[in-house]
């Protein structure tokens, strides 16, 4: 009986795998679609404030996409699916096309920053589509910051380094994405000249109930002083909070208190009738 049961659930175990298979299968070919006619894919923007003037420095563009069947799909899952399928450099030009192109006509001359995939480094893609994306929208280079997190610079890291390297020498900022939570977080900060280094939300999110991540946003908003490396504080949501990252030193702060990812003026309408029907957000 023993021998029968292991066979059964040996046959459900590839059902299910089978149907995550063909789920994954049909992600794949929508997001291809949509990246093709460029349909559903949006950039949202969420403010960035520099706490010593309280004006807005920085929107982050944040990658968003309405799928025609399951609604809105969060990046945390088409990312990877872009990153493992191939569609991850027609995204990334996508995102910074768009958020050069936005960027160009606010008139608070803030800067736009957007997230680079560890994968989009050191295969001489990324400069071309960051020198396309710029000269077509005009909006000066100093006005556009790259977003990479950790695990970008692991790895094969030379190749990824001198693509950095070489935007930085264009005028483009960088930034370091989700400090703290990588591999061996220091080492990378003495292999690339960072402009930025975000601090990640889940510090700020327990800082207040959990000494040892006040600890840590403390000792990241010192280190960025002494390094003259300007931190962010990512997912600050309450006043408690943003004293507290204000206390610790911190330059800017991002995050729902300030504002959430919110659709380019242009996509505003589209947008609001996508909440209505299918998937809210
Ligand atoms: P990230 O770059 O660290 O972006 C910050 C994430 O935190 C965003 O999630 C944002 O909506 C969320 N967030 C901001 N403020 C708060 C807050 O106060 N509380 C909480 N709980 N969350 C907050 P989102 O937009 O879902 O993006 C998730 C991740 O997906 C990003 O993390 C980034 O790593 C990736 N991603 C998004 N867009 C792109 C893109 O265009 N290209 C690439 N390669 N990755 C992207
Ligand atoms: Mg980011
Ligand atoms: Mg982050
Ligand atoms: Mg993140």
């Amino acid at each position: 009986a023993a021998k029968e049961d292991g066979k059964g659930v040996a046959r459900l175990f590839s059902r299910d795998l089978e149907l995550r298979v063909q789920e994954r299968t049909r992600l794949e070919k929508s997001l291809h679609a949509a990246l093709q006619d460029r349909q559903g894919l949006f950039v949202f923007y969420q403010p960035i404030i520099d706490l010593y003037s309280g004006r807005v420095m920085t929107r982050e563009g944040l990658a968003r996409w309405h799928h025609p069947q399951r609604g809105w799909v969060s990046p945390a899952e088409f990312v990877p699916v872009a990153e493992q399928c191939g569609l991850i450099d027609p995204l990334g030009e996508f995102v910074l096309d768009r958020a050069c192109r936005n960027a160009a006509q606010w008139d608070d001359g803030a800067h736009v920053a957007v997230n680079i995939s560890a994968i989009q480094l050191g295969r001489g893609t990324l400069v071309p589509a960051v020198s396309a994306a710029l000269e077509v929208s005009g909006l000066p280079a100093h006005r556009l910051e790259i977003e990479v997190t950790e695990t970008a610079l692991l790895g094969d890291e030379q190749s990824g380094i001198q693509d950095l390297l070489t935007l930085r020498q264009m005028g483009v900022r960088i930034a370091l994405d989700d400090f703290g939570t990588g591999y061996s977080s220091l080492a990378h900060l003495r292999a690339f000249p960072f402009d930025k280094i975000k601090i990640d939300g889940s510090f700020v999110r327990d800082a207040l109930t959990r000494p040892e991540c006040a600890a840590v946003v403390r000792a990241i908003a010192d280190l960025g002083q002494r390094l003259g490396v300007r931190t962010v504080a990512e997912g600050v949501e309450t006043e408690e909070q943003l004293a507290l990252v204000r206390r610790e030193g911190c330059a800017e702060v991002q995050g729902y208190l300030h504002g959430r990812p919110m659709p380019a003026a242009e996509d505003a309408e589209l947008v609001a009738r996508l909440d209505e029907g299918l998937g809210a957000r």
